[in-house]
């Protein structure tokens, strides 16, 4: 999981979750070739492997968690827009 300041779009979050898979895919297929399994049992594993939202955290929380303030002018972590919130991202199992 990682808490990081995004821009708060649906696109960018699909951006995000098309770039994740395609991450979680190559390492997947990597470790299963490593490993001597079928290559569809890789594709299985890396599909639920795409990151998405959780939530945004309450200040109160992100406070607990040592995460600074957001910067002014602070850019999303995933594109040039401009950040809007803190907001936890995990991967789906
Ligand atoms: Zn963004």
């Amino acid at each position: 999981m990682a808490v990081a300041p995004w821009c708060t779009t649906v696109e960018c979050e699909e951006d995000v979750k098309k770039r994740s898979e395609a991450a979680s895919l190559a390492a997947a297929a990597a470790a299963s070739a490593a490993a001597g399994e079928a290559a569809g049992e890789a594709d299985e594993r890396a599909l639920s492997g795409a990151a998405k939202t959780l939530c945004m955290p309450f200040k109160e929380e992100l406070d607990k968690m040592g995460v600074p303030e957001m910067a002014e002018g602070a850019c999303c972590f995933a594109c040039e827009r401009a950040a809007v919130a803190f907001t936890l991202w995990g991967r789906s199992y």
